[in-house]
């Protein structure tokens, strides 16, 4: 089946001139590191949303075995990607595969997307394999489905996933999606898959970051950017308070940085950014709402550190 994302991956595979594109202007003042671009089709069909939305690097999250397309993108757009892995957390040739491919490259395991609870053994295997292996691991953690039958993801983030902060202080995880947003609020409990309004302080989320030096936040998709815009009073105070331990990411799935095609896979709950590239958004918001320093280790020096990128 040709799928819209194949049919335009072929068609910007067949347009040389785009990867010979500089790396993108300081449209935003400062480069930009988008923590969590899902591996496209191509290349090309990558380069393109990066150069459409002012994007310098990306990292590629992918699944399996992808040495040789993620060696196709080194080759394509040298210095523009680094990339995380996972494989199916429910096998056991799971750790195999990761150790694999973090021998190959990959700086992180993500994202960690599976139908068991956060603090059950599939993730603790992962969590502990991430410190020997001395790479980051990044979790969507999701209790609200968005359409029927969609299932949990890493289910008992706000009750449980403390007690694993503490016991694996070596592991550095990173939060996503839409149960680690949502808990920035002190008054959630799970209602819904993004809440609006003010934000009551004192959420656990904002909590766990101030107090585990081992957590970071991605503030990809529409999860983070709904956190970062449902209350412009609370913004700016969270931003500098955690400048250190938040990382640019867009999870957009727009094919040209503009918000042209879907850029959240037609997720109905998240109509809010139909049409509109989540990266752009979301750069938009911490922009309006940071200091130039602040926004600046936000969208750059905190991946690179983070990642070790050159
Ligand atoms: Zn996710
Ligand atoms: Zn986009």
């Amino acid at each position: 089946m040709i799928t819209r994302r194949t049919f335009l991956g072929t068609v910007a595979a067949a347009v040389p001139a785009l990867r010979l594109q500089p790396t993108p202007s300081t449209e935003w003042g400062s480069p930009v590191f988008d923590l969590h671009h899902h591996m496209r089709a191509t290349p090309a069909a990558s380069l393109a949303h990066l150069d459409g939305a002012g994007i310098t690097k990306a990292n590629l999250l992918t699944r399996g075995a992808v040495q040789d397309r993620v060696k196709a993108y080194m080759e394509v757009a040298p210095g523009r990607f680094t990339w995380f892995t996972t494989f199916d957390i429910t096998q056991s040739d799971a750790e195999k595969g990761l150790t694999q491919a973090v021998k190959d490259g990959a700086r992180g395991f993500g994202e960690l997307k599976f139908h068991v609870a956060a603090d059950g053994p599939e993730l603790r295997r992962m969590y502990a394999l991430a410190a020997d292996l001395k790479v980051p691991v990044l979790v969507h953690f999701q209790e609200v489905d968005h359409f029927e039958n969609e299932g949990t993801w890493s289910t008992g983030y706000a009750k449980t996933f403390e007690s694993m902060l503490k016991a694996y202080p070596n592991t550095t995880f990173i939060g996503h999606a839409d149960a680690f947003w949502a808990n920035i609020s002190a008054a959630y409990h799970n209602e819904a898959a993004y809440p609006s309004g003010p934000i009551t302080r004192g959420g656990i989320t904002d909590k766990l970051l101030g107090d585990y030096p081992n957590l970071f936040g991605d503030c990809s998709a529409n999860s983070g950017n709904n956190a970062l815009s449902r209350d412009p009073s609370f913004t700016p105070d969270f931003l500098t308070r955690h400048q250190d331990k938040l990382l640019m990411g867009s999870d957009c799935s727009c094919t040209d940085g503009h918000g042209a095609g879907v850029s959240q896979a037609n997720n109905p709950a998240a109509a809010r950014l139909a049409g509109k590239c989540v990266a752009r958004e979301t750069l938009t918001v911490l922009k309006a709402s940071s200091s130039s320093a602040i926004f600046r280790k936000i969208v750059w020096d905190n991946a690179r550190k983070l990642l070790d990128v050159p």
